[in-house]
């Protein structure tokens, strides 16, 4: 476990990452080939891509004009979805998965959609999100690596989202400074005469 202090000259983005991508090193990763439900079967998640993931993943030839009409048209595949320039993927495993090892095929490789690596921990606009929908995910204990990578200046705080609970935001806020307890005056030094 990843226990670095960040160093205050490190943008808080920077050390959300980071404890994001060791986290899934260490503990999502490993758990993969054995998960239950795995994402990369899409029976539960939503995969967002761009035309140019699409396009080599599925392996086509026509145009993207051509494919939007083959889609319109209803002609599949049934497990696309084409909208505000997107496309939307559910239903039916990704055609890199790879079901026997139960990996992706793409790993490491530049095809692999962006939204792929960051799920189920990402960094998003200083919050970090975690997706409570793969089995792996221990909250407390990604909190419990958070904490010391944030350090005693920062304190967080959770909430889940209010119509998809899976999804829990942990937003840092700078700790206030600790100030004397109003019952107690603060004892000034006498002045010598
Ligand atoms: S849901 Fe989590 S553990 Fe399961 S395959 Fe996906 S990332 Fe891995
Ligand atoms: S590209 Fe890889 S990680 Fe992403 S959904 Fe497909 S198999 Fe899973």
């Amino acid at each position: 476990m990843s226990t670095v202090a960040r160093s205050p000259a490190t943008p808080l983005t920077e050390t959300l990452s980071r404890v994001a991508a060791d986290y899934q090193t260490a503990d999502v990763i490993p758990h993969c080939p054995s998960c239950s439900r795995p994402c990369c079967k899409l029976d539960a998640l939503v995969l967002e891509l761009e035309w140019k993931q699409v396009k080599p993943l599925w392996q086509i030839e026509a145009s993207r004009k051509d494919f939007d009409r083959q889609l319109a048209a209803g002609k599949g595949p049934v497990e696309i979805r084409a909208a505000n320039g997107l496309y939307y993927i559910h239903s039916k495993p990704c055609p890199a998965y790879d079901e026997t090892a139960g990996n992706c095929r793409v790993y490491g490789q530049d095809i692999k959609p962006p939204g792929c690596s960051d799920f189920p921990v990402y960094e998003d606009e200083g919050d970090l999100i975690v997706d409570l929908r793969c089995e792996a995910v221990d909250l407390d204990a990604l909190i419990a690596r958070l904490k010391p990578a944030l350090g005693s200046a920062y304190r967080l705080t959770e909430h889940a989202d209010r119509d998809f609970p899976f999804l829990v935001t942990l937003s840092v806020k700078k700790a206030s400074p600790v100030r004397p307890s109003p019952g107690k005056p603060v004892q000034r030094k006498k002045q010598r005469r």
